[in-house]
């Protein structure tokens, strides 16, 4: 996996400009099944890659933290939001709560997440590949194929599948 990791964005680069030319056909024209088959291969895609062998997401890029994420992940420190965003947070351009450091605070040196059970949204949700209307998000997605090797083989999987609709 580490292998994998290394040469993605390299692998994702090399795919950059096939990548958009599909998703913004696909933005024209999304299929009506397209929830379904993204369910499909999301959940094809997850039964093999085990994210415990690799947590480049929690390393690299790290999740936007919303004001419920910041009141329930200080509530389970027993600490007031305001001293969680002081130690943990800092504003991005965005005006967005990100991590203050990468990689992330919470993430274990055997992969585990230490806050697993009220981890941000974001990262029960990353790489958002099984959700509703998938092409509303082909500019993230983009993004993700580099950092993401599920997301990467997810992507590949759904142009050839889709390739002849
Ligand atoms: S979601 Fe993607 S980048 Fe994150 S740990 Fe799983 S496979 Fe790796
Ligand atoms: S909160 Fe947990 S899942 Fe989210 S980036 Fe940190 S270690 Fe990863």
């Amino acid at each position: 996996m580490d292998k994998l990791i290394q040469q993605l964005p390299r692998m994702a680069q090399e795919k950059s400009k096939e990548n958009k030319k599909f998703f913004a056909k696909l933005r024209k024209r999304p299929p009506k099944d397209l929830d379904y088959v993204m369910r499909d291969l999301h959940e094809a895609e997850f039964r093999q890659t085990n994210c415990l062998d690799c947590a480049n997401c929690c390393k690299t890029t790290g999740p936007l933290f919303t004001n419920n994420d910041i009141e329930r992940i200080a509530k389970h420190f027993r600490m007031k939001p305001q001293k969680f965003i002081d130690q943990y947070l800092r504003m991005d351009e965005d005006n967005d709560y990100v991590l203050q450091e990468l990689p992330c605070a919470f993430l274990g040196a055997d992969n585990y997440c230490s806050i697993y059970d009220v981890r941000p949204k974001a990262c029960s949700e990353f790489p958002h590949t099984d959700r509703k209307k998938f092409h509303q998000i082909s500019q993230l997605t983009l993004k993700n194929v580099a950092i993401c090797p599920a997301a990467y083989n997810i992507v590949e999987e759904m142009k050839k599948l889709l390739a002849n609709r």
